[in-house]
């Protein structure tokens, strides 16, 4: 191969710059061409394609987000979409392409090699909830956010004797959530991983109350309940003031931590590295440690996330 592409899509995480750079610059040290795909899945239809030079990744690595943009686009299920994306990378004689982002995005790659366009995905999100990887890019940096909220929020709680429900991201997996109430001390928390009732919940705080306990902070993993109503319920039920604050899209951005920005670099260069051994439709992940690759097809329909049960019930014995 002599041209390669690159694209982030769906939701951005911090560590998406380091990637790209880690691809552009291992590409062209290997020399390889490289092509920036803007706006994701999108941009590539339109054909938002420029060739990146060494500077073009210049004073990236320190910032969120992704300098080439992503974009949330649908019509890439369709086929006959796929196809203009196809001649669109073929007219700039690109011969395999590196896709930044979620499980969506996979199933967007994992089409094109299908179609005979070789592609490797890269785990970008700050969810963590990709299949064939212990981390994704941009999770630590989420964590490291949702933590510093739920300090300051604890100060302030504990000020107004006041119980504080905090919404948390991670879509269907609960390991933000889980790891930031952990590190932030946090009493209670619902997760999509383990079952519960608002009525136990309710009890555990008035047992909490009735031990000495001053404030009670309960994370919620998003699409697990109503926020604000969990909060009235709670402040109907126990008697001190609830209130409901949701994170939302301030976990998203921000300078990545060290560990996203080396993750990121890492696994640009690796995926550098499988494209010249001649490898496509793969996945990247880091398992204990250790760089791997996967099929990307096996990954989403086959492998499962483990949940870390014991963090969990350790998490348990701290309330
Ligand atoms: P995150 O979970 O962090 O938001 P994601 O990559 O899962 O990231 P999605 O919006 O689900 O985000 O997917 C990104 C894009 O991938 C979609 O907008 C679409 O262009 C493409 N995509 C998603 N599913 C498919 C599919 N089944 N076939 C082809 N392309 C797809």
């Amino acid at each position: 191969i002599k041209k390669i592409g690159i694209l982030t899509s769906g939701g951005d995480a911090p560590g998406m710059n380091a990637a790209i750079r880690g691809v552009v610059r291992t590409a062209l040290t290997e020399g390889l061409e490289v092509f920036g795909v803007y706006d994701g899945y999108l941009g590539l239809c339109e054909d938002k394609i420029t060739k990146l030079e060494r500077s073009s990744v210049s004073d990236i690595i320190t910032r969120g987000g992704t300098f080439l943009g992503s974009a949330r686009f649908p019509e890439f299920k369709d086929k006959a979409v796929r196809q203009k994306a196809i001649e669109n990378l073929k007219k700039h004689q690109i011969d395999a392409l590196v896709v930044i982002g979620g499980d969506g995005s996979y199933m967007g790659a994992m089409r094109l090699t299908e179609e005979g366009f070789p592609c490797i995905g890269l785990p970008g999100t700050i969810d963590n909830d990709i299949r064939g990887t212990d981390y994704t890019i941009g999770y630590f940096t989420a964590l490291s956010t949702a933590v510093e909220a739920i300090d300051r929020l604890r100060d302030t709680c504990s000020s107004h004797h006041r119980i504080s429900v905090i919404e948390i991201m991670g879509r269907d997996c609960g390991d933000l959530t889980l790891n930031a109430a952990v590190a932030g001390g946090c009493e209670f928390m619902i997760i999509p991983e383990m079952s519960y009732t608002k009525e136990d919940l309710i009890e555990e705080i008035k047992l909490g109350f009735a031990k000495g306990k001053k404030h009670a902070i309960v994370t919620v993993t998003e699409h697990m309940c109503d926020v604000n109503q969990l909060a009235a319920d709670i402040e109907a039920a126990v008697h001190h003031e609830t209130r409901a604050t949701v994170l939302g899209h301030v976990q998203r951005g921000g300078s990545p931590v060290p560990y996203d920005r080396i993750l990121g670099s890492r696994m640009g260069a690796y995926a550098v590295e499988l494209l010249k051994l001649g490898h496509a439709g793969r996945c990247v992940g880091v398992q204990n440690g250790k760089l791997v690759h996967h099929d990307i097809i096996d990954a989403i329909n086959n492998m499962k996330r483990p949940f870390d049960v014991d963090l969990y019930n350790t998490a348990k014995r701290l309330f």
